[in-house]
């Protein structure tokens, strides 16, 4: 039976200032159960990265700050969990990678020892035995464990990720959240690293976190998808439901009109016409509803809840 490792209920989160409050999640719910992998997409500024720091308490100090819901993690909720507590559960527990390999290295390391310092934070190993565990994450990752003396610089970019990746993996964590991890890499990488995640997950049954505005890499991987617009998730369910089901959230439908296709014959593609809301001044009811080309009178007053479809969840008041 599945057990579930992440459950997040009813997140709000804003970031405020002296001048504003912006409101970053509002309400997010988000199930991740252990060994899975969970694709959350959806445009910039939709939350996804909020929702990923919210859970490592990585939001900026005294700005972004979570106003009510859970984040439970094992069963223990991270919003009630002291700074210390934290400490022994991010890198250990719950490892991140974030989008831009480039910036994550430090320039003056070689590679082997920014891996080592990983470990040495968090596992008590001699040095013959970290030496070991770098060796094996290197070439789990496939990089030889002679370049472990090699520095950053001496990478492409697709190997720089794969050792950010073995650097987040060093502690054998159970939940590995992935920020955007192929954008900034061209495509037959991303490829490579794609697949590389998707035997990582099934040889370490490794619950992952994977933020993307990218359906297509979502399609590819992922078990679940949940899709987020203005800091709410508006549909969500297995990734075979979202990809094959005929009832969809007007924004999903969107965003499914904003791939090309090499099936059906398509002139132009349709974008989602105009943009996120300001998260400062959201709309009432809906919060798609400016966008919307089904909007009816209810959506501009009144806020959708989580309607269950036959296949999956969506958050319209399309579906009764
Ligand atoms: Fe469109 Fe209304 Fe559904 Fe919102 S609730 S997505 S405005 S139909």
């Amino acid at each position: 039976m599945s057990q579930t490792l992440l459950n997040i209920k009813n997140l709000y989160v804003n970031y405020e200032t002296d001048e504003e409050t912006v409101r970053a999640l509002n309400g997010v719910n988000l199930k991740l159960n252990k060994g899975e992998m969970l694709g959350l997409v959806g445009e910039t500024g939709a939350g996804k990265t909020t929702t990923a720091l919210s859970i490592l308490k990585l939001l900026p100090k005294d700005i972004g700050i979570i106003t009510n819901g859970q984040i439970e993690f094992d069963g223990k909720d991270l919003t009630k969990l002291k700074e210390a507590e934290l400490r022994n559960i991010r890198g250990e527990r719950i490892s991140m990678i974030f989008q831009d390999p480039m910036t994550s290295l430090n320039p003056v390391l070689t590679v082997g020892e920014q891996i080592a310092e990983v470990i040495e934070l968090h596992k008590t190993l001699d040095k013959k035995q970290i030496e070991s565990k770098v060796n094996e994450m290197l070439e789990l990752v496939g990089i030889p464990a002679k370049r472990k003396k090699e520095f950053p610089h001496q990478f492409s970019g697709g190997m720089k990720q794969r050792v950010i990746i073995a650097m987040a993996l060093s502690c054998d964590p159970e939940l590995l959240i992935a920020d955007e991890p192929t954008t900034a890499l061209d495509v037959t990488i991303q490829a490579q690293v794609l697949n590389m995640m998707e035997e990582l997950k099934h040889k370490l049954n490794t619950a992952m976190l994977l933020i993307t505005h990218d359906l297509g890499v979502v399609a590819q991987i992922c078990d679940k998808v949940a899709i987020m617009y203005a800091g709410e998730i508006i549909e969500s369910g297995t990734a075979e439901d979202i990809f094959e089901a005929k009832e969809h959230h007007p924004y999903t439908v969107g965003l499914f009109g904003s791939i090309p296709n090499l099936i059906e014959k398509t002139n132009r593609l349709k974008p989602i016409l105009g943009l996120m809301p300001d998260p400062t001044d959201l709309p009432q009811g809906c919060k798609f509803h400016p966008r919307c080309p089904q909007c009816m009178e209810i959506c501009r007053k009144v806020h959708p809840d989580d309607r269950q479809t036959e296949t999956h969840t969506i958050k319209c008041h399309l579906y009764k």
